[in-house]
């Protein structure tokens, strides 16, 4: 008969306990890293981007990504849920095109308790919107931990920063044409005004970026998968995820009043270059 199990059973019971895991890798109470200067004021972005003559006005619809249910979004390198960081962004650009005077805004939502997407787009059309800008930020990357404050685990991975703009080409051409030049217009001044355009690694497979217009990319999910926001509205939709969320320097840049400031300006400029 074999004997394995006593012997086994002896080399179990002589066998060291197994070792604790091993602690994080000296994790950091603080960010750790020096931040570069604050962006701009809108101010100074707006002198600074050549901003064309007047337009038209535009009706504009903003939603902020998530916030409907059990989805919340990304949680940041800060720990900070994407629902709210969406919902935040949004509050500053509605007011800020509705104090620039030109563009009626209305928002899709005002808390987190939704309506849903299907909703918003409805309210979108029901308000006959001219545009729709969804507002979002990616999780991109391999996921690493750390502790950003004693009582916090978060997600971390700097390797993948940067802003993009989403589109879809799956509509009539004159529509498909619209959301094109939204995006593009949009990731032009988002560029001028100091954010960066992400290079799209963790997207292959998914969205696609475009020759000529960095930052811009198609959804190229397969057809059933493919994004709510960007095919279903009947007026040029575009998401712009404005950031990586786990990136340890662009997170809390996104906290500061200055990036809003300039992340507004950005927009209104591109919105009148949309519109002449
Ligand atoms: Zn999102």
């Amino acid at each position: 008969m074999l004997t394995f199990p006593p012997i086994l059973a002896l080399l179990t019971s002589c066998a060291p306990p197994p070792e604790p895991p091993a602690p994080p890798a000296e994790p950091s109470t603080t960010l750790g890293m020096p931040l570069p200067a604050a962006w701009p004021s809108r101010a100074a972005t707006l002198q600074r981007l050549e901003t064309p003559p007047p337009t038209r006005a535009l009706r504009i619809a903003i939603d902020p990504g998530h916030g409907v249910g059990s989805n919340s979004g990304n949680s940041s390198c800060l720990c900070i849920d994407e629902q709210d960081h969406n919902l935040r962004v949004a509050q500053h650009l509605a007011q800020s095109l509705e104090a620039q005077g030109q563009h009626p805004t209305q928002l899709t939502r005002s808390d987190n308790r939704g309506p849903a997407y299907s909703t918003r787009i409805t309210t979108a059309q029901q308000g006959a919107a001219d545009l729709l800008i969804s507002l979002h930020s990616d999780a991109r990357g391999e996921q690493h931990h750390w502790l950003p404050s004693p009582d916090a685990t978060c997600s971390w991975n700097d390797g993948n920063p940067g802003f993009s703009v989403l589109w879809s080409d799956e509509a009539e051409p004159a529509l498909a044409e619209a959301r094109l030049t939204l995006a593009a217009a949009l990731a032009a001044r988002l560029a001028e005004a100091g954010f960066l355009a992400y290079d799209g690694h963790e997207y292959q497979g998914i969205y696609e970026g475009h020759p000529d217009h960095p930052g811009v990319f198609l959804d190229r999910h397969e057809p059933r998968k493919r994004v709510r926001m960007l095919r279903r509205p009947t007026m040029p939709s575009v998401i712009i995820e404005t950031h990586n969320a786990w990136d340890r320097l662009e997170e809390p840049r996104w906290q500061e009043e200055a990036t809003l400031d300039a992340f507004d300006a950005a927009v209104l400029t591109a919105l009148a270059d949309w519109a002449r």
